[in-house]
């Protein structure tokens, strides 16, 4: 038997009329096929990330093909590594991907969302030099270590700041704009949310940064992409560049630590020399005062 590993990545909105007993089920199958990661349930739909012993995906993505609602679901996988997460978390929520945008503000990407265009496109514009932006929506740690080339920065924090991301980005509503993720799950709202807000050209890269990658390895996106679990990151080819910078050496480093100040412990690029050495490394100055002070300033 072979003991590779695959670590896959899936999402849907679609309507779920029971979730409870969607998770139940849910965590029934990946318990009985030893599959580890994490899986985010709610009326609106399902996202999930696992990895497993490359027979059992195979067969827990068959068994998912077998349900109506997901007989065509795009499961996109990577080689595993064996230990991409502890263990597995199968849990119920408002929401599969946290937005923070209100009640009103909400979205169903079924009927509100960018246009999806696939890497050939993206590839073809590119190429083309079309006239359009790419907004990054991302986590500023996640854009620190890896982003498209001449692509636009969201800065937020956690993807909760993206109710504010219209306002920064005000002066591109009359312009063609492409928004990319990991893997395109938080594309969907938050694409549909800038056409709510008024953006009158609106993309969103199918399957995400992490599908661009696979197909043009070393190609128009400058260092790593950032995944959420042990791997930290993920790569498609040995050709290319780091660019992370380390928070207090800025030497090039893709290590990833966190804000010394415990109120924050936000991820930050922090190189081995640095996390060897240095007593606290902090986000800023506020950060650094916070710890001082014990107060907490958010
Ligand atoms: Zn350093
Ligand atoms: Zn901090």
């Amino acid at each position: 038997m072979s003991t590779a590993t695959t670590i896959i990545i899936f999402y849907k909105y679609v309507q779920i009329s029971d979730p409870k007993t969607f998770v139940a089920l849910q965590r029934e199958m990946c318990e009985k096929l030893g599959l580890l990661g994490r899986i985010l349930i709610a009326t609106e739909g399902i996202n999930g990330t696992l990895e497993g012993a490359t027979e059992s995906i195979a067969e827990y993505e068959a068994w998912m093909h077998t349900l109506p609602e997901f007989a065509g679901l795009w499961f996109k996988s990577s080689p595993g590594t064996g230990d991409a997460f502890k263990k597995l978390v199968v849990k119920l929520r408002t929401e599969i991907v946290a937005t923070g945008l209100s009640k009103e503000q909400d979205l169903d990407p079924n009927v509100t969302t960018g246009k999806h265009i696939d890497p050939d496109e993206l590839k073809r514009w590119i190429e083309n030099g079309e006239e359009f932006e790419i907004i990054d929506m991302r986590n500023d740690y996640e854009y620190a270590v890896g982003h498209f080339a001449n692509s636009k920065n969201s800065t937020m924090a956690n993807f909760r700041d993206l109710p504010k991301i219209a306002a920064k980005f005000e002066g591109l509503k009359k312009k063609k704009v492409l928004t990319v993720c990991t893997y395109g799950v938080r594309c969907e709202k938050a694409s549909g949310f800038l056409k709510q807000e008024g953006f009158e050209d609106v993309y969103q890269l199918n399957g995400g940064i992490g599908t661009y990658m696979k197909q043009f390895p070393g190609e128009d996106f400058l260092g790593s992409l950032y995944v959420f679990d042990r791997r930290m990151t993920e790569q498609f080819t040995d050709k290319y560049m780091v660019i992370g910078e380390c928070t207090a050496c800025g030497s090039k480093t893709e290590r990833f630590g966190n804000c010394a100040w415990h109120e924050c412990h936000k991820q930050l690029l922090i190189c081995f020399n640095c996390a060897k050495h240095a007593k606290g490394i902090w986000c800023n100055d506020d950060c650094m005062v916070g710890a001082a002070s014990g107060v907490p300033i958010r």
